[in-house]
């Protein structure tokens, strides 16, 4: 068993930390006032191989491994803590392996090159306006037609709508196709009979999210993604890859609020001494620190995981894989959650200026404790239906 990084690991991990450090960070406000992250930023994440980094070389992409992908997450969720710079990354690495994977060769020529120059956007569209949770109750409809499918219906809470509306790309759509099944398409934004609609967010204010409207929106055959109804499973790995990469980018968000504030706690006086002194704090952060590693190196165990059974189709360890990925996203947004707002309240009534920044973080890592990616208690669920079995899900 080896619990080190490789070299080549390693110096990747150097070289995107630096990449946050010198460019997320010192636009990290900037995406937040401004509502998008500026092309040279997107840019300079094409350039350093960021965006869509599992896709296979031949499409554009890094063929990057998903422990690699997932060391990316925990630097990005680092250098920009409002979570919209990593939303898109793990949206593109995520959806991007799948798509590469499961997509046909036509669309993936057409798409992916695009993607991976941050030149187009690709995301998940799967939450309906009635629920995002029971995934399999949805009403949005692909009906064979022609040459092509017919879709019909309407999404909610979709990431990216906006960006894939100004750059050109789409969602990865999962939709139900009667009489039984799920087709997985790929449906770009701008299509005749797709309309859009932009909702106000609390934080992650560098990616949008929005609603989907399909009037017998059309797509061809090739933007099939997986086999003709059976999509649900497919759109079911990239969630795994997904929520693996929104645990390791909430990991870099509480590392950096750690880091920002063990600086403060060494300098700041009270009662003639530095807070750090105090056992009141100094034990918090002991706590935080604790189950933040903890949670970090079962993030890396994930996409290990990941990399040696799913992504490369073995699924002899499935209940093993869903009960890590889904433990990682039960854990990771709560515990970052707990990090900003204690080194918040550290930095007393400074805490709640924008001039510390925390805030950034606690608005951003929320978006994951309120459902992004599947809710709490649907990992809950997850791991209890492994452990219990399926007949103790509690709902049919
Ligand atoms: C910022 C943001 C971005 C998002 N981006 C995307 C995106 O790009 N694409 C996309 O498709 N979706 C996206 N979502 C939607 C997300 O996937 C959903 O929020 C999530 O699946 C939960 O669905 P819901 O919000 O409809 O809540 P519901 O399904 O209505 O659930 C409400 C609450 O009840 C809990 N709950 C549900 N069922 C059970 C149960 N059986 N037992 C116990 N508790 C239960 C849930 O955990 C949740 O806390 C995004 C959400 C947010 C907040």
């Amino acid at each position: 068993m080896e619990f080190r990084l490789s070299d080549e690991e390693e110096a990747f991990q150097t070289a995107v930390r630096r990449f946050g450090d010198r460019v997320l960070r010192t636009h990290e406000r900037q995406i937040d006032a401004e509502g998008e992250i500026p092309d040279d930023v997107r840019h300079a994440m094409a350039e350093l191989g960021l965006l869509a980094m599992p896709v296979s070389t031949d499409y554009g992409g890094m063929g990057a491994s998903a422990v690699l992908t997932e060391l990316a997450a925990e630097e990005v969720g680092r250098g920009d803590s409002s979570m919209a710079t990593a939303v898109f990354f793990l949206l593109e690495a995520g959806w991007g392996y799948i798509f590469d994977r499961f997509g046909t060769e036509e669309a993936k020529r057409e798409v992916l090159p695009s993607v991976c120059a941050g030149k187009a956007f690709l995301g998940v569209a799967s939450t309906e306006p009635t629920g995002g949770s029971d995934l399999a109750g949805m009403h949005t409809t692909s009906h064979r037609d022609g040459d092509g499918f017919r879709i019909r219906g309407e999404k909610a809470f979709v990431s990216g709508v906006e960006e894939a509306k100004k750059l050109g790309g789409g969602h990865l759509t999962l939709t139900r196709s009667p009489p039984e099944g799920f087709n997985f398409l790929y449906v770009p934004t701008r299509r005749d009979g797709i309309s859009t609609q932009k909702f106000v967010n609390m934080g992650r204010m560098g990616i949008s999210t929005g609603g989907l409207s399909y009037q017998d929106a059309r797509v061809p055959p090739r933007y099939l993604i997986g086999e003709e109804g059976k999509g649900f499973g497919v759109a079911m790995q990239g969630f795994s890859f997904a929520r693996s990469l929104v645990a390791a980018a909430c990991i870099g968000a509480a590392e950096r609020a750690l880091e920002t504030g063990m600086a403060y706690i060494k300098e700041r006086m009270a009662f003639g001494r530095p807070l750090g002194k105090f056992e009141g704090i100094q034990f918090e952060l002991v706590d935080l620190w604790t189950q933040v590693e903890a949670v970090k190196w079962q993030c890396r165990r994930a996409a290990w995981l990941l990399d040696t059974y799913t992504l490369k189709g073995d699924h002899s360890h499935r209940s093993e894989v869903d009960r890590a990925v889904a433990s990682v996203k039960l854990m990771a947004p709560p515990i970052a959650f707990e990090a900003v707002k204690r080194v918040m309240m550290w930095f007393g009534a400074a805490g709640y200026t924008k001039d510390v920044g925390l805030e950034l973080g606690f608005r951003g890592v929320m978006s994951y404790l309120v459902g992004a990616e599947g809710g709490l208690n649907i990992m809950r669920i997850i791991i209890g239906r492994e452990l219990l079995g399926k007949e103790f899900v509690p709902y049919k």
